[in-house]
């Protein structure tokens, strides 16, 4: 299967072929037909380096109106590095066609991005932030906007950018299409996707990396004065491979598990937004050094955390919400490793945990470390 048997046209063609692509890869051989024709939205996952820049661009390239000087195409990056990336490789893909191709992002004046604004440009990479300030300020409209792409989903939700994001897609037409990359597919991806797609079309190249399935799911029902023991024996059953987070409610919490945790001889430290940031950053560099392999954190503590060995998410207590449980275990299962959840239930929140893991689409069972719960009770 060539590039023009994809219905590409020859300005795209010609272009591939100058830089020397001599066969589509499969995540392109999959999503460039469909982006021309079919109007769905796509959820695409495929490795690292398997091309899915061109995927998008060209078929993108293929549709821009040349003589309207519109934003028609908006791709997300979570870095400025990628926005350039992704810029120049649309760049080479135009080929000799006029189209304009231009990346905002922080760190730089935005002056000069006003004015290649202001100038027409017909497609916009940029990161989050940045393009936020634009269209707040005005100077980016996006009414003309027909593709919205995340490029990198998975890893812009790591950096905290799930609100930026949320806000930009409001400020989009209701009828563009939207087109969601990623290496990996955790469940918050696939939460946004829900969110805001229209019965995407889900395009996934390499199965084996799929991560809510990677992610075993487990629950033990106890009484919460157990909780401690039952911790510290998974903890220790585990221990060789044990390198992950404890998430806790409050701040006191992690406080009071960690230093018990150390008490009893395990190398435990406490995450939790009452520290200064420096020292936020200290405990966090050791435990990606692996000197520390238990964390014990609050959400906003591990959010962005992106470690990918990270073995197990143990939940003290139970989670508020959908959202909350897949945020904490998408913290584990990255780039295609195993990993394991297990979430603590007290005695009477079976039904509730059962709701919640249903409302998150996720299949959760009984942990082998669970006991009979004492008659007492
Ligand atoms: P991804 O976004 O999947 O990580 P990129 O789009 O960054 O991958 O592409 C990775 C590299 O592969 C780039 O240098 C790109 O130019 C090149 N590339 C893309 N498609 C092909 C192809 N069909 N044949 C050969 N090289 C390709
Ligand atoms: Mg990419």
């Amino acid at each position: 299967m060539s590039f023009r048997e994809l219905g590409l046209s020859s300005a795209s063609v010609e272009a591939v072929e100058r830089k020397g692509f001599s066969t589509p890869t499969d995540i392109q051989r999959e999503v460039i037909p469909l982006l021309l024709s079919a109007e769905s939205d796509i959820v695409g996952q495929s490795k690292t380096g398997s091309g899915k820049t061109a995927a998008f661009g060209l078929p993108i390239l293929d549709s821009i109106d040349e003589p309207i000087k519109d934003v028609q195409a908006l791709i997300l990056t979570p870095t400025r590095e990628l926005a350039i990336q992704v810029t120049d490789e649309l760049r080479s893909l135009r080929g000799k066609r006029r189209i304009y191709v231009y990346s905002v992002y922080g760190g730089q004046p935005i002056g000069p991005q006003i004015r290649a604004l202001e100038r027409g440009v017909h497609i916009v990479v940029g990161t989050p932030g940045r393009v936020l300030d634009h269209i707040r300020r005005g100077t980016l409209n996006l009414d003309g906007v027909r593709f919205f792409v995340l490029d990198e989903a998975d890893r812009m939700l790591d950096m905290g950018f799930q609100e930026d994001i949320e806000a930009i897609f409001r400020a989009t037409p209701s009828d563009r299409r939207v087109l969601m990359f990623s290496a990996t597919m955790p469940m918050d991806v696939l939460l946004l996707a829900k969110k805001y797609m229209k019965n995407p079309e889900v395009v996934i190249v390499s199965r084996d990396e799929l991560v809510p399935g990677e992610v075993e799911q487990e629950y033990i029902e106890a009484v919460p004065h157990r909780r401690f023991d039952l911790l510290t024996k998974i903890l220790s059953d585990e221990s060789d491979e044990f390198y992950g987070i404890v998430f806790c409610q409050t701040k006191a919490e992690t406080r009071e598990l960690s230093s018990r945790l150390r008490m009893a001889g395990f190398r435990a430290e406490a995450l939790n937004g009452d520290m200064s940031q420096p020292a936020r950053e200290k405990t966090f560099n050791r435990f990606k050094d692996r000197k520390t392999k238990i964390l014990v954190a609050t959400d906003v503590a591990a959010r962005g955390l992106d470690v990918p060995e990270i073995t197990h998410v143990i939940n003290y207590s139970i989670p508020m919400n959908p959202e909350q449980y897949i945020h904490r275990i998408g913290r584990t299962g990255r780039m295609g490793k195993k990993g394991k959840a297990i979430t603590f239930i007290a005695p009477g929140e079976l039904k509730r945990f059962r709701y919640i893991t249903k409302q998150a689409g996720v299949e959760v069972r009984k942990s082998e470390f669970s006991e009979g719960i004492p008659r007492e009770y």
